[in-house]
């Protein structure tokens, strides 16, 4: 989706903070994702946890189908499109290196220069591997077929490049992004039910 210029950051968690809020009250799609079980684990929600449940919505839009206040109700509930105008905040917050943020804004272009130069480092390898006289021959499945065109090292080198950059990205953080998301409470047990603590119910177990 576009993103939002017109708001900032602090209005955009502000709203996101009273979808959150009706939601954690309402719970009926509490089945549907990810981002249900996690917001009802808390009982208010600071920046750092919108960050979070933000990027645990892969914006399929269910909750938005199924909501008995999305607009034209009074509150104007439209839960993806405030995770969604936040994420992309966050996107560019936590960018690293810190200088592609600004790719976020172009990321037409960006994509485009990507993916051509993804698919001629494929090709190139690939060539250097295998030799380029490989892509203008038939392959049987018993001469190898897929892999006889696209080796399986070349495969096996650039996921390989991926996890190692993960692995950098993961060590840099800390292993947990900027480590100042704040763990969630603990879940609660509510009357040996196997469904979520329903706060304005349930007791903590003793
Ligand atoms: S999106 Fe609507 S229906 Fe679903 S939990 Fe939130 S308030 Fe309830
Ligand atoms: S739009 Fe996001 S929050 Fe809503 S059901 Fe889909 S993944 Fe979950």
């Amino acid at each position: 989706m576009p993103v939002d210029r017109t708001s900032t950051l602090p209005e955009l968690i502000a709203e996101a903070q009273r979808v959150l809020a009706i939601c954690n009250a309402c719970r009926y799609c509490e089945g549907f994702c990810a981002v249900f079980p996690a917001l009802e684990r808390r009982l208010a929600f600071n920046e750092h946890d919108v960050h979070y449940l933000a990027n645990l919505c892969h914006n399929c839009g269910a909750c938005l189908y199924a909501c008995q206040y999305a607009p034209p109700h009074e509150f104007q509930l439209n839960f993806p499109r405030a995770l969604a105008q936040v994420r992309a905040q966050t996107y560019r917050r936590y960018a690293w290196p810190a200088a592609l943020a600004g790719a976020f804004e172009r990321n037409g272009l960006v994509m485009s220069l990507v993916t051509a130069a993804a698919l001629a480092i494929v090709l190139a390898a690939s060539a250097w591997f295998a030799g380029p006289e490989r892509f203008f021959a038939a392959w049987s499945d018993a001469q190898g077929s897929f892999y006889a065109v696209l080796p399986h090292g070349v495969m096996a080198g650039i996921f390989g490049a991926v996890f190692a950059f993960a692995l950098l990205l993961a060590s840099c953080s800390g292993g947990g992004g900027d480590g100042s998301v704040p763990p969630a409470a603990p879940p609660r047990r509510c009357g040996g039910s196997s469904r979520a603590p329903r706060p304005w119910r349930c007791r903590p177990a003793v």
